[in-house]
């Protein structure tokens, strides 16, 4: 049988719901032979997260997950078996931390002219990260006020791409974020490749892009993928010349498509982004 890998989790320290030690926890429960913690824009969590897994017995892969910009568009770059303390990528993740606390003064704001009442207080509530704020911890304020019903409608109505309380951000483009991996020894993988809605040809540009700039990997089976991406970006991954990597993007237990380990195998013939590491 395959070895468990789930290389895309996340923890407190970002917007997940459980401390690090807590969701290497949960993976193991769940079978996982190899997990990393890649929260948002942030390392703080993967001291814990290696020291949990090492007393589980489980493999430990430092990541991280970095907003990036691709043609106007937020995209998401996993960094796996990074060094969590070089310099260009530790400085390049505090400035985005720096951009998303900007952002998310602009959320507030957006969010009190539409009647949303302690829209900061209220986000600030929910943070555990005090350097790592997101749209999930607005979208928590929005569900316990009873503004909305789920987190995702949080999103469909209020703080999704284009709606009331959106903000563009540029966090930084592609091709740095994959230097600042590269850079800490890591390797680039471009995270739910099907969950960006661009055309066609922009979808090929940014595969291209990501390539160009040093890019190696694409998740190809995620908790973000139906059956029918899976085939996709497998296929996309071969022409490529990408390998492949495998994880549930866990948030916390019962929300999101799967849990920790609970995905289908990669399909045998791609090359595992892990095949030099384990
Ligand atoms: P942020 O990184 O602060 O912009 O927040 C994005 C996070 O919100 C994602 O990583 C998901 O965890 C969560 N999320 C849930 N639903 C959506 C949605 N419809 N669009 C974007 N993000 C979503
Ligand atoms: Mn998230
Ligand atoms: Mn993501
Ligand atoms: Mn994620």
């Amino acid at each position: 049988m395959a070895l468990n890998i789930d290389l895309h989790s996340h923890s407190f320290e970002s917007d997940g719901e459980l401390p690090p030690a807590a969701v290497a926890a949960r993976a193991h429960q769940n079978g996982v032979d190899w997990w990393s913690l890649s929260d948002h824009d942030e390392t703080r969590g993967l001291a814990e997260a290696a020291e949990a897994a090492n007393r589980l017995g489980m493999g430990f892969i430092p990541g991280v997950e970095i907003s990036a910009n691709f043609c106007e568009k937020t995209i998401h770059i996993v960094g796996l078996n990074i060094d969590p303390q070089h310099s260009v990528l530790a400085e390049g993740l505090a400035r985005i931390r720096q951009t998303r606390v900007d952002r998310a003064r602009k959320v507030a704001q957006l969010l009190t002219d539409c009647g949303i009442t302690d829209a900061w207080e209220g986000a600030l509530s929910h943070v555990d990260n005090p350097n790592l704020i997101s749209r999930v911890h607005f979208a928590r304020h929005l569900l316990d006020q009873g503004h909305v019903k789920t987190l995702q409608q949080a999103f469909d109505r209020y703080l999704g791409d284009g709606k009331r309380a959106f903000v563009p951000t540029q966090w930084v483009p592609l091709a740095q974020a994959v230097q600042w991996i590269c850079a800490a020894g890591g390797k680039a993988v471009l995270a739910h490749p099907g969950r960006y809605r661009y055309k066609p040809a922009q979808a090929d540009a940014l595969f291209s892009a990501f390539k160009e700039a040093g890019g190696q990997g694409i998740e190809v089976i995620t908790g973000s993928h139906s059956p029918a991406q899976y085939d996709y970006y497998a296929r996309v991954a071969l022409s490529y010349g990408f390998e492949a990597s495998r994880g549930s993007d866990f948030h916390a237990p019962g929300a999101g498509r799967v849990d920790l380990g609970r995905m289908p195998d990669l399909p045998a013939n791609l090359t595992p982004v892990w095949h030099d590491w384990i």
